[in-house]
């Protein structure tokens, strides 16, 4: 097992952040993706702020980001400042967050930045050899043409992948692939170029036999190929589905009713059982529920509930869902921004309001989906 602990610099959208995350562990395997949710924030002192005026286009400086940002971005260039960090200043504070935290030397982390660094590199890792990665978060939507998840998971996947692989960037570099043959270790110099490494989701055969002779672990090689291959499918899939935008089938199964929606690769919506307590509930009556009546349903609430709960207190059964049915009380709706906002984060937004119960807090609320798209499975 290796954990591997995802970490938010500041300035990096909280949702985006946990979009990534939940993509991230949704496969199983020796990697392990956590969070501590403290942030890390570079202070700004140790940043350099590059205002566009400044930057001269001769020299390109700032190749290979800054120009290709520039070509894409129609607003008000003049006005835009790029923010960069030294990459000494990026892991001197994830050897510092490492020890605030205390997180064991052998663990990884990986920053997530929308800042600049100063080559310009999409990910790299900690040239001192501690187990800290980086991988720049921004303009990834406008090179890949794709949801900003995507690209980002697959890097933070990958990278893992390389700092096991290769002793050293000498090491990296001799085996960098400088011409692109849609490999997890192709060197793309622009995020254009990133396109094809997502559609292809492969490792080279050379590659392949690299890890092999190196004794990388098999099941972590498994993981990062199901992680990229998954995240293939998911692109294909909604490119696709944006030519025809209907809900998916989505599956309830086993004891623990999980919520998997199969043409996504099994995608798992999870939540807690006391959210897929009030969940199913929804999904039992298509007519909908207004919460104000919520009491009358806790007999079916309870009975939803003692089947899913997998704590040591039985007494927490009738309390939970006394709490959870008690219109005095904001435990409901609570859930159902929690159920909604984990909906979104998993499915996007354009999928997932098929899925979660809608309608005005006063008034019935439903989930609107066809029951005949559910299928309960062992
Ligand atoms: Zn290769």
């Amino acid at each position: 097992m290796h954990t591997v602990w995802l970490v938010r610099s500041q300035e990096y959208a909280l949702d985006k952040f946990w979009e990534v995350l939940e993509l991230l562990k949704t496969f199983k395997g020796p990697l392990q993706f956590k969070t501590q949710e403290k942030p890390l924030e570079i202070p700004a002192d140790r940043l350099e702020e590059i205002p566009f005026s400044a930057i001269d286009l001769e020299t390109q400086e700032f190749e290979p980001l800054t120009l290709y940002s520039l070509n894409h971005w129609n607003q008000d260039l003049e006005s835009l400042i790029f923010k960069k960090a030294t990459w000494n200043t990026i892991f001197d504070q994830c050897q510092e967050y490492r020890t605030e935290q205390r997180i064991p030397e052998n663990d990884f982390i990986v920053l997530l930045t929308e800042h600049n660094n100063e080559y310009s590199w999409f990910t790299a890792a900690d040239p001192k050899g501690q187990r800290n990665l980086f991988v720049h978060t921004a303009f990834w939507d406008q090179y890949t043409g794709t949801d900003h998840r995507y690209p980002v998971a697959y890097h933070v996947a990958t990278a893992i992948l390389q700092l096991m692989t290769f002793a050293n960037y000498n090491d990296l570099n001799m085996h960098l692939h400088k011409t692109s043959r849609g490999c997890i270790n192709d060197f793309c110099a622009d995020k254009k170029k990133i396109s094809l490494k997502l559609r292809t989701a492969d490792i080279c055969p050379s590659c392949i036999e690299l890890l092999d002779k190196r004794k990388v672990d098999r099941e972590v090689i498994r993981q990062v190929l199901a992680i990229i291959e998954g995240i293939r499918e998911q692109m294909l899939f909604k490119s696709r589905w944006k030519l025809d935008p209907k809900p998916l089938k989505l599956q309830i199964k086993g004891e623990s009713k999980q919520i998997i929606f199969p043409e996504l690769g099994n995608l798992e919506v999870k939540l807690t059982p006391l959210e897929k307590t009030l969940y199913l509930l929804f999904i039992n009556h298509p007519e909908g529920i207004r919460l104000v009546e919520l009491s009358d349903f806790r007999p079916e609430l309870k009975g939803i509930y003692s089947s899913l709960y997998n704590g040591s207190e039985p007494a927490s059964i009738e309390s939970n869902t006394a709490s959870l049915s008690n219109p005095l009380s904001n435990s409901a709706s609570e859930k159902l921004s929690r159920i909604k906002s984990k909906f979104n984060h998993t499915l996007g937004t354009d999928l997932a309001k098929f899925y979660y119960p809608v309608g005005e807090n006063t008034q019935v609320k439903k989930i609107e989906l066809e029951r005949n798209l559910i299928e309960y499975i062992n």
